[in-house]
């Protein structure tokens, strides 16, 4: 069926350093996703940790990507750049009244009291919603009230997801103590802004689709369509990660072609039966969303990675 809305795809990486296999996966799906139903490609730096990102790794990830032949259509602001755009939407949550000030120092937030779930997050207990006393002199991080609702959506490739933020997040920060806008907003901002209609990236970020969902509702964004993509597991079953850097794009382009790696990715997620060079073009003329699995993709010992 002929999609009645032109997909808007995104990249959007953290340049805080080179890609791993796991960065370049998720990319090429993105990608493939786009370009299979001729939509269109934004990229965005999502450089909100100064110090851990730079211009120079930026640089380094658009190299990488044309080097895989992953172009893009246009890009936009890095995150950096916008605090006043993230202002704006900040004050549109306070005058709907569902900011506070949150004054918990981190161990506060880490005490036994605040009920930790089996991912190891917490769920804020709601510590400062009804404060009438702020502490003087010290600057407060800011949080948005959740409602007790459960956020249903069906991912492309996890299938039906369910979250009730009251009880498996509570109220969320919006802006840390130093002014900084984290991930959520920012994305959700971002995307919204961008006309993005399809987010695809990789499976740890799953949870964070209903918190932006409820911040997409409250900022008057359309929800776009979600495919959380597997994480790609090295032999010993450790999830690659920015550490591993014996799979990075440093060392990998100077030891495979573009069709080689990607051949060996899409033969690892089952998205081709053999494992042979194969472009990004090729592969785009054969995808379909039904191809991948949900779970946790191996690469083998003998796969050419290593
Ligand atoms: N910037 C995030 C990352 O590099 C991705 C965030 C997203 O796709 O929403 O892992």
């Amino acid at each position: 069926m002929e999609d009645r809305k032109k997909t808007v795809g995104r990249f959007a990486p953290t340049p805080s350093g080179r890609m791993h296999l796991g960065n370049v996966f998720a990319a090429l799906m993105a990608w493939l996703s786009v370009r299979s139903r001729g939509g269109e490609l934004v990229l965005r730096m999502e450089d909100l940790d100064t110090q851990r990102t730079s211009e120079d790794f930026a640089a380094v990830l658009r190299s990488d990507l044309q080097w895989l032949g992953l172009d893009w259509d246009r890009e936009t602001e890095p995150q950096s750049r916008r605090s006043e755009v993230y202002d704006r939407y900040f004050a549109k949550l306070e005058e709907m009244g569902l900011l506070y000030p949150c004054y918990c120092t981190r161990s506060q937030l880490h005490s036994v009291n605040a009920p930790h779930l089996s991912d190891g997050t917490y769920v804020y207990p709601g510590t400062c919603r009804d404060l009438k006393e702020p502490p003087a002199g010290r600057k407060p991080a800011w949080r948005v009230r959740v409602p007790d609702r459960v956020w249903r959506f069906h991912d492309l490739v996890q299938g039906d997801y369910a979250l009730n933020l009251a009880t498996e997040c509570g109220d969320m920060v919006v802006r840390r103590a130093d002014g900084v806008y984290v991930y959520q907003l920012a994305v959700t901002v971002d995307d919204g802004e961008a006309g993005v209609t399809e987010v695809v990236r990789g499976m740890d970020l799953l949870s964070s689709a209903p918190r932006q969902m409820y911040l997409q509702e409250l900022l008057g964004f359309d929800h776009p369509t979600y495919a959380h993509v597997p994480m790609l597991l090295a032999p010993d079953g450790r999830r690659l990660s920015k550490r591993d850097r014996d799979l990075d794009l440093g060392v990998l382009r100077q030891r495979m072609t573009p069709e080689a790696l990607i051949g060996s990715l899409a033969f690892a997620a089952g998205l081709i039966g053999k494992n042979e060079p194969i472009s990004a073009r090729e592969l785009a003329g054969e995808f379909t969303w039904e191809k991948l699995r949900g779970d946790a993709i191996y690469l083998d010992g003998d796969s050419s990675f290593w």
